[in-house]
């Protein structure tokens, strides 16, 4: 944040910096609406909020929570909680934002929000874990709610953590709200796919976009940022369709292997040790050569501000799919634009977990749920009509495919807004 706390300066190559500058970019496309646009680039609300636990040692330790509800023109606020040391406010409200354009940008009828706390997971206990999902669930429970804000998983949290939320928030409204989160275990009205659909909408939107480039996947080299639940899965699809995975980067390391590793021995063994952990499958290089690794396809997939321009000098990929949200900075976006690579950003790309957040919402409103099936027919063809819309709109203006989702999504908002009025 700069010295004066303000939602409308941010702080340099902030990912808030970097969601400003792709507003900037969408104006000229918006037409008479352009004049709403302001809108966007502050968030409607900020909560901050302490949350103190009692330690298993008996100290008493503070974390520092956020949830950030940018916009809720098109329906309530959707978007997931993250647990990190590096969370910022400043962070969550680019998160959230870039939530308002992914709901709109597929269809759904949802805002844009953002959670996090400000600490490292995995330095917790399982019983601390557990009281500061419920004490900071409690704190932003004067905000969150089914039909108001619905919290989801990202960095860090996963279904476990959304059951202790759902009970937490249930027990202070009296009653089993099993729609005030989404990515729930099942047994408690989470829904079949959810889990894999982040990774799976990367896939689907990263198929398409080999396809229009003539980029066959069998065969293709593939490098992946971040082995969780995006990465890994993406990983396995793209595996499954016949490409080769190069090269893939964890918290704990790089690992590389030209010829392609396995992943049915890489994904359990990251899973407890990382990727370095799968030493016999492949060569540890040092972090920085993940981005020289021959591949023909990049997916990052870890957090913001990773594809910098030094590193969009260095890729050798024709596609960048990006799976984190915000992994690419402005100016190398330009870059890689000029260097003819094509990126399917993340407001479309990682669409996938909230579009299956959506339908275990309304599953758990209709008390009726779907068959896995049905949820994966459904999933890819809401991710393919947005991305062929956007596509039929970065061709008709000629512009990347980061703008056209940004023309797309902020019509959708901007309109509603229009047709909502300014209320006095
Ligand atoms: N955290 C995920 C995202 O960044 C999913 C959010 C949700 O399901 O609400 O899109």
């Amino acid at each position: 944040m700069s010295e004066k706390l303000s939602f409308v300066n941010p702080t340099a190559n902030s990912p808030w910096g970097t969601y400003l500058s792709q507003v900037d970019r969408v104006v000229p496309y918006l037409g008479p609406l352009a004049r709403w646009v302001e809108t966007l680039k502050r968030p409607k609300r900020a909560l901050i909020v302490d949350v103190p636990i009692e330690m298993d040692d008996g100290t008493i330790a503070h974390f520092e929570g956020y949830r950030v509800q940018h916009n809720m023109s098109r329906g309530p606020g959707k978007g997931g909680v993250r647990f990190h040391p590096d969370v910022t406010l400043e962070e969550v409200m680019a998160l959230s934002a870039w939530m308002t354009i992914k709901t709109a940008a597929v269809n759904l009828p949802y805002g844009g929000a953002k959670g996090g706390i400000r600490v490292d997971p995995k330095k917790l206990s399982l019983q601390e874990l557990e009281k500061v999902t419920r004490r900071y669930t409690s704190e932003i429970g004067i905000i969150i709610g089914p039909h108001t804000d619905i919290p989801a998983p990202d960095v860090n949290t996963n279904a476990q953590i959304m059951a202790w939320m759902m009970d937490t928030y249930s027990m202070n409204v009296g009653g089993t709200a099993t729609g005030v989160v989404t990515g729930k275990p099942l047994h408690l009205g989470g829904s079949l796919g959810r889990v894999k659909a982040t990774g799976r909408g990367v896939f689907v939107t990263g198929r398409e976009a080999a396809r229009r480039l003539g980029m066959d996947l069998r065969g293709a080299r593939i490098a992946v940022q971040g082995f969780g639940n995006v990465g890994s899965v993406a990983a396995e699809l793209f595996a499954e369709a016949g490409a080769k995975i190069v090269a893939v980067q964890d918290h704990t390391g790089t690992i590389v292997n030209p010829n392609g590793l396995d992943l049915a021995k890489l994904v359990p063994i990251s899973r407890t040790d990382g990727v370095v952990g799968f030493k016999a499958g492949g060569d540890i290089v040092p972090n920085e050569d993940f981005w020289n690794a021959a591949c023909d396809i990049l997916i990052p997939a870890a957090l913001e501000g990773q594809i910098t321009a030094e590193r969009a000098q260095k890729t050798t990929a024709k596609l960048v799919l990006e799976g984190a949200n915000g992994p690419t900075v402005p100016v190398a976006d330009d870059i890689l634009a000029e260097r003819g690579v094509l990126v399917v950003p993340d407001v479309i790309c990682n669409a996938g977990g909230v579009t299956v957040s959506y339908f275990e919402w309304v599953q758990d409103f209709s008390s009726f749920f779907w068959d896995e099936d049905e949820i994966n027919v459904r999933l890819d063809r809401i991710m393919m009509n947005a991305l062929n819309q956007i596509w039929d709109t970065a061709d008709k203006h000629k512009i990347s495919l980061r703008t056209a989702t940004y023309a797309v999504a902020c019509e959708r908002i901007l309109t509603a807004r229009q047709e909502r009025g300014l209320y006095p």
